[in-house]
């Protein structure tokens, strides 16, 4: 178990020295720039050099290596030989994965996403540039991962500060101690001051969306609230606000009817009007607006409930990509005013 906290300074040259080292080692995947975003590929030795460390959050969560869209659960696990190394995780992402953890871990594990867990080492690392649509700080987070990793780089100047986080992280430094530079009070003082700077900068561009009632007492009353019907109406039921978000992790199961023996398992959503539907075709939740309160009850009540923890990280994940154009920041602002009428 870890006591204290292990950092380090290490260089571009000497980073690099082990970046490389690591490509015969493992699976990296890390953020490169594709079409004005950040998209996790695999990394090899001509473009480790093109990896986006210091930016925000890529495009795919986390959960789409640990919980494929679609995979096949009747055979085998994957042979994968060796283990993945997630290079550039976020904070946000970071945080989904206890939820995950408790979804497909437990008494009653899930082999194939265990597998999976076990074999994958996080190498996080700080946000310098948020996107418009983070919100991480609106609800507890801050842009910076905490805990969660195995190892986490913060860019300072033209090196990293890394912090080990997992005995799995002092592990993957094993070898290199002469490459990495004890820290000196510099590189801890710009350390903290560029994570000062990221975190104004998230408050922000969210102050507009200021919450009065804190975020466990903001759905309290609000069942009938016309905020829903009117966010909803938008609603096309894409259920892109699902796919994207690093916390949702509902499924289903299909037996294939061509193959015998096959079960695949895929992404479900809760915003599709075949969600949760019986065998006999009734449905706890037939109108869309009741599906889209479900979501926010979900996330914001029925997890913190059960798990412990609300399930949104403020990865902006589904403002980005949802085709009404909702802002889920706009619609808990708004729940929280009508909630207190004293409330600017
Ligand atoms: S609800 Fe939206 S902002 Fe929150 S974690 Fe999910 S995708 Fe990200
Ligand atoms: S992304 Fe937007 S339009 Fe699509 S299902 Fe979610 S709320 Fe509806």
């Amino acid at each position: 178990m870890m006591t204290s906290v292990e950092r380090y300074y290490v260089g571009k040259e000497q980073w690099e020295s082990i970046l490389k080292d690591w490509l015969f080692k493992y699976h990296v995947l890390a953020p490169l720039k594709k079409a004005g975003n950040n998209h996790i590929q695999f990394i090899t030795p001509d473009n480790y050099q093109k990896i986006i460390y210091d930016e925000a959050r890529p495009v795919q969560p986390l959960k789409t290596f640990l919980l494929p869209s679609l995979e096949e659960v009747s055979g085998g696990f994957p042979e994968t030989g060796k283990s993945f190394l997630l290079l550039g995780v976020k904070a946000c992402d970071l945080s989904a994965l206890p939820i995950l953890d408790r979804a497909f871990g437990g008494d009653y594990a899930d082999p194939f996403y265990q597998s999976r867990r076990e074999k994958t080492l996080i190498v996080s690392s700080d946000c310098g540039q948020p996107w418009a649509t983070c919100f991480c700080t609106l609800v507890g987070g801050q842009p910076y991962p905490l805990k969660g990793f195995d190892l986490n780089l913060s860019k300072v100047w033209d090196g990293f500060i890394i912090e080990v986080g997992s005995l799995k992280g002092r592990n993957l430094l094993d070898g290199y101690d002469k490459l990495l530079k004890d820290l000196v009070k510099e590189e801890e003082l710009a350390l903290q001051k560029m994570r000062r700077e990221v975190l104004r900068k998230v408050d922000r561009q969210n102050h507009p969306y200021y919450l009065k009632r804190s975020l466990t007492g903001l759905l309290e009353g609000q069942w009938e609230s016309e905020v829903w019907d009117r966010h909803a109406s938008t609603c096309v039921e894409c259920g892109a606000c699902n796919f994207a978000c690093p916390t949702c992790h509902c499924y289903y199961l299909d037996d294939v009817t061509r193959k015998e023996g096959v079960k695949l398992r895929g992404w479900d959503a809760c915003l599709y009007s075949g969600y949760a539907v019986t065998a006999g075709g009734g449905t706890p939740r037939p109108r869309l607006v009741q599906r889209f309160r479900n979501r926010y009850y979900c996330k914001l009540q029925y997890l913190e409930k059960n798990y412990g923890q609300i399930g949104c990280t403020g990865c902006g994940r589904c403002i980005e990509g949802c085709q009404g154009r909702i802002d889920m920041r706009k619609a808990m602002h708004e729940l929280s005013k009508s909630a207190d009428p004293e409330h600017e």
